[in-house]
Formats: structure tokens, sequence, C-alpha cells
């Protein structure tokens, strides 16, 4: 059986990845895929943004909005810094589960309930 496969000696390109190679640490994302949930999602709030009229029962809806919409440039940032689904409180990496139902997610699911209560 040969064994030619092995995927083990993955290489980075020098100076583009210092954040992530700090500490030997590696997180398995899929840039592609993140970039177009993330761009996906940034056009369906925007779609839902243009679709409220800006009365005032919608303004707490429209804020939630905006806030949202942050929460998807920021992701697309650290996505771009080789930070994306780092916790922001506690530094651990978000597990993929939760980065899959929420991919502009700034906590691990601990912290998002701390923050709430
Ligand atoms: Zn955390």
């Amino acid at each position: 059986m040969s064994r030619s496969g092995c995927q083990a000696g993955t290489q980075f390109p020098v100076g583009l990845v210092d954040h992530q190679l700090r500490r030997g640490y590696k997180r398995d994302v899929d840039e592609e895929l993140v970039r177009t949930r993330l761009e996906d999602l940034r056009a369906e709030l925007q779609r839902r943004s243009v679709r409220n009229p800006s009365s005032a029962r919608s303004s707490s809806n429209r804020a939630t909005i905006d806030a949202d919409l942050e929460d998807v440039d920021r992701a697309m940032r650290m996505l771009e810094k080789g930070t994306y689904g780092i916790c922001e409180a506690c530094g651990r990496p978000i597990p993929p589960e939760r980065l899959e139902a929420h991919p502009a997610a700034r906590y691990c699911l601990e912290d998002q309930k701390n923050l709430e209560h």
C-alpha cells in the first residue's frame, strides 16, 4: 500500500500568516467559504435594512441590522488578518459549528452567554 497522500507538510507563504503562526496556531478555516458566507449575510442584511421603512416602530430592528452589519465587517477584517474565529473575550477558538450558525460571531458560546446576562 502506498502512503503518498500525506498532508502534513502544508506550506504557508512567508509573512502573510504571522498571526496564525504565533504559537503554532492554525485554524481549520476555509477562507473562501467564510468570505462567501459573510458576503451573503451582508447582502441579506442590507436588503432587509432597505426594505424596512424608517418608521419609529422599526427603528430598534434597524439598529439590530446595523449592529449585525458591523459584526460582518469586523469578521471580514479578522479573516484578512488571520484572526477569524477567535473569541474576543477569552482568545480561544470558537467552535466550527457555532461559526457555521453565526459566521460573524465575536465570542464563544460561553462568553456570549456571560455578556447577555
Ligand atoms: Zn470566549
